[in-house]
């Protein structure tokens, strides 16, 4: 089922006396989520994630603009008529119910033609609990598993009715990290199975990035990029994009564009024919950066951390926006790091420029 947001927004009154202006969630949200893919909805907290989805899921009224599934306008339909499964951060499972039961719960409240019988429950609730491989526990209180067998639980529940739609907001920031990994894994592998269309809300790059088919990253109620995580990460639209990307982070620069080269402390780093001249914003990321003895960009090495196939060198430089600069090279290269400085040339590719005031991407061939 594709969903489409047409011209989505959505305003609160402000809580705020003295400024009575009204807060802006979310502002023009315009985008086809294609059907049976899974979407990773990234930004940082108070972006506007959470009511981009409850308003998907209907808890939610939008401002103006609409919400389709498929060809049906859903943007004044109530949650329950929706067809859509929820999971939330905090699992929200009835601690004084077994596992079936809480499983079994959004199937006893069906009405008329879609009751079902109690057999016909009992089959729906196991098939949803095998799917997140915690049929075993189906007697067990929430009480007694572990919290990924609870998300585990809450995700089951969100599937037993077969939704339409899966929206899923931060499901995995209450468990820790490797069970964060193996959980969306599974959420992935689910989604694979079921070929349910879900958007996954969060605010970690990395874990949006491994399990979308495409990811919209989001800053302040606005959308700033959308499209498969690969080619955001190789060609962010703006600064924001660019540096929300990645780990580690990219290398942000002062620059400037002179005579179609780019300058960083006075050093001509990078041929950009056809920039303009003009003061920049320039981002490295960590692998764009190659030892070289005669590199033109000099930075003072801080140390060397090794992480096996890699090394992370971490340098300085005046013009640095970031405290260190973190640059990943190849570990069969540590022999040329030396003290105090460290020389480096730039891959034109991994090069992006911006705009001092704006942070607007501007292109030069290869980049
Ligand atoms: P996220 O899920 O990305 O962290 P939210 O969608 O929860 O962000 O919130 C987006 C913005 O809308 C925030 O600035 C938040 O304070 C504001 N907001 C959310 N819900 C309400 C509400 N019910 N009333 C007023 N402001 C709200
Ligand atoms: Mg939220």
């Amino acid at each position: 089922m594709k969903v489409v947001l047409q011209h989505v927004t959505k305003q609160f009154p402000s809580l705020n006396k003295k400024s009575p202006e009204p807060v802006t969630a979310v502002r023009d949200f315009d985008y086809e989520i294609p059907d049976g893919k899974l979407i990773g909805l990234l930004g940082p907290s108070g972006c506007g994630k959470s009511t981009t989805l409850n308003m998907i899921c209907g808890l939610l009224k939008p401002s103006s603009g609409k919400i389709f599934f498929g060809e049906d306008d859903v943007t004044d339909l109530p949650p329950e008529n929706r067809g859509v499964g929820m999971v939330f951060q905090n699992y929200a499972l009835y601690p004084h119910l077994t596992v079936r039961q809480n499983i079994l719960f959004p199937l006893q409240n069906l009405k008329g033609k879609d009751k079902l019988s109690k057999e016909e429950m009992n089959a729906k609730a196991e098939e949803a609990a095998r799917l997140v491989q915690i049929d075993a526990l189906l007697d067990r209180k929430p009480a007694e598993m572990s919290g990924g067998q609870q998300q585990r639980v809450a995700i089951a529940r969100a599937l037993v009715k077969r939704p339409r739609v899966l929206l899923l907001d931060e499901p995995l920031s209450n468990l820790d990290a490797r069970l964060r990994l193996q959980t969306r894994e599974e959420i992935r592998r689910i989604q694979r199975e079921t070929q349910i269309t879900t958007i996954f809300v969060t605010h970690d790059q990395e874990e949006a990035m491994s399990i979308s088919d495409q990811i919209v990253v989001m800053q302040a109620g606005e959308v700033h990029q959308i499209g498969r995580p690969q080619d955001v990460y190789d060609d962010p639209r703006n600064l924001f994009v660019a540096k929300f990307l990645g780990t580690p982070p990219i290398n942000v620069f002062n620059g400037e564009v002179r005579d179609g080269e780019l300058l960083i402390g006075g050093s001509a780093v990078l041929a950009v024919p056809g920039v303009k001249a003009q003061k920049v914003t320039v981002g490295v990321r960590p692998e764009g950066f190659v030892l070289e003895k005669d590199g033109p960009l000099c930075c003072s090495l801080q140390g060397v951390e090794v992480m096996g196939r890699d090394i992370s060198v971490v340098s300085t430089h005046p013009d640095s926006l970031n405290v260190t600069i973190r640059s990943i090279i190849s570990a069969e290269n540590m022999a040329e790091v030396a003290a105090p400085d460290v020389r480096f040339a730039l891959k034109p590719f991994k090069v992006f420029l911006f705009d001092a005031e704006t942070g607007e991407r501007i292109r030069f061939p290869l980049s």
